[in-house]
């Protein structure tokens, strides 16, 4: 069975949450969605304090081609544009919307019903690319990059295969492995969207074999969409993250930054994404809902919500039998490379994927230790970097030797950090020397 061939580690998989059905959240009372859900510039805010909106009205306007939109996820009334602090912890300008009712906009098709790219042969792939930004779509791994740029490959380059990444290795998460036994017909009709908007007729959707269940109902459904094949993975982590999904499937390397996938003909996206894609083209439907695991080990009832977008995370908590008295750490996103949440009042956006509530015992970290040179965060990280030196370099502020080592090419998959023995911060530091060498390669770029 094939995998990535360079590091990777087996973190415990822990996915309570696997056998339950996604089950719809509440509506809040007040939603809150902040300007930066995506990777690029923010979105412009195009309602005022008063204004009445709909579920699917418009909010905030893409500014410039890498950006998207923001639509209300409720109906109701705007309160405010203020700010919020948001999953990143950072406080960010934000439209406020007190909720009444449930009044979505008429141009969304609510029914069950399958459309299938047979049943509208007008569709061509501009129009694809020009509804999923219209849409607002953004990578729903987590990644938040708006969809329409991937899905428009640049000038000499050409797009080969579409590769679906239903990996889903981050432990305890189980959004994406749930949406694909709930929605399968609808991913796959996704699928054809973006085969056919980057004009190739080869995809892949790779999945890894802890989801026999998936692979198994994707297999046989995929049988009726010609050019599509489900590609069982053998689980290590990160095989989630695109470079390592694209060497698995494919064998080919994407070189060192700033080389993209579509350098070596891939074009990525993640299975919820594809969903959204779907539900934007057939269904006219903005992205204001998404699929999210709330979890932990003392969470009482662990589950998958679909849950609008701005709803507060404390609510979610709530709807799983509330907050464990034990818990020391609510980390958005999964145990690997999530973030801790500053409070709980944060919102759902885009790119939320998962909620973990650790446990006091699994939040402790042990008092780091010296390096005793044991090399296996080296044998450990995917991307063949010497983890132990760029952690250091960070640390010691020395930007020159984190830059010739490579720094930038670090994915903050964390699986140095995992495999340390001496329990090193080498992922808080990596991060930290990541974000500064960038900069400093930036603003050179620029002179
Ligand atoms: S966090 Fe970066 S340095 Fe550490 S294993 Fe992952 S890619 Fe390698
Ligand atoms: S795993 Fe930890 S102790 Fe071993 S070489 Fe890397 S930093 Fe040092």
């Amino acid at each position: 069975m094939k995998t990535f061939k360079i590091g990777g580690v087996h973190p415990s998989e822990n996915k309570f949450s696997a056998n339950a059905p996604i089950r719809k959240a509440g509506l809040p009372k007040q939603a809150v969605f902040s300007l930066y859900q995506h990777i690029g510039a923010p979105a412009k805010p195009v309602v005022a304090k008063g204004d009445v909106v709909k579920v699917g009205t418009v909010l905030a306007e893409a500014d410039g081609f890498v950006s998207v939109p923001v639509h209300s996820s409720v109906s109701g009334k705007v309160n405010k544009i203020d700010a919020v602090v948001d999953a990143s912890g950072y406080r960010r300008p934000a439209i406020f919307v007190d909720v009444e009712g449930d009044d979505w906009e008429e141009s969304i098709d609510r029914t069950p019903d399958l459309v299938t790219l047979a049943q509208r042969p007008d569709l061509t792939a501009e129009e694809i690319v020009k509804r999923v930004k219209a849409c607002g779509i953004v990578g729903m791994g987590g990644a938040t990059f708006p969809c329409h740029v991937k899905l428009t490959p640049p000038k000499g380059t050409k797009a080969e295969c579409v590769i679906i990444n239903a990996v889903e290795c981050e432990p305890y998460l189980t959004a994406d492995h749930r949406l694909m036994l709930e929605k399968p017909d609808e991913i796959l009709v996704g699928v054809t969207l973006i085969m056919k908007a980057v004009g190739v007729d080869k995809g892949y959707i790779g999945i890894e074999n802890n989801k026999p269940d998936a692979i198994a109902l994707l297999t046989e459904k995929a049988k009726a969409y010609p050019g599509i094949e489900v590609v069982p993975l053998r689980v290590k982590y990160p095989q989630g993250g695109e470079k390592q999904l694209i060497a698995a499937i494919t064998g080919r390397e994407v070189p060192a930054p700033p080389a993209l996938p579509i350098h070596v003909g891939a074009v990525v996206q993640n299975v919820g994404t594809t969903f959204a894609i779907y539900e934007a083209v057939m269904k006219s439907k903005p992205l204001f809902e998404r699929v999210i695991t709330v979890t932990g080990k003392d969470v009482k009832t662990p589950s998958n919500f679909l849950a609008r977008i701005g709803t507060p995370m404390a609510q979610l908590i709530e709807e799983c039998g509330g907050l464990p008295e034990a818990t020391g750490k609510v980390i958005g996103g999964g145990p690997m490379m999530g973030k801790a949440l500053m409070n709980l009042d944060v919102p759902v956006c885009k790119g939320s994927s998962g909620l973990l509530l650790m446990t006091e015992k699994e939040s402790r970290r042990g008092e780091p230790q010296p390096c005793i040179r044991c090399g296996k965060c080296v044998g450990a990280c995917p991307m063949g970097l010497e983890p132990y030196l760029l952690a250091t370099a960070s640390a010691l502020r020395k930007w020159d030797l984190a830059e010739e080592h490579d720094i930038t090419s670090c994915i903050e998959c964390g699986s140095c950090q995992y495999t340390c023995p001496s329990m090193r911060p080498m992922l808080d530091n990596i991060r930290m020397g990541k974000t500064t060498v960038m900069a400093l390669v930036r603003a050179r770029n620029a002179k």
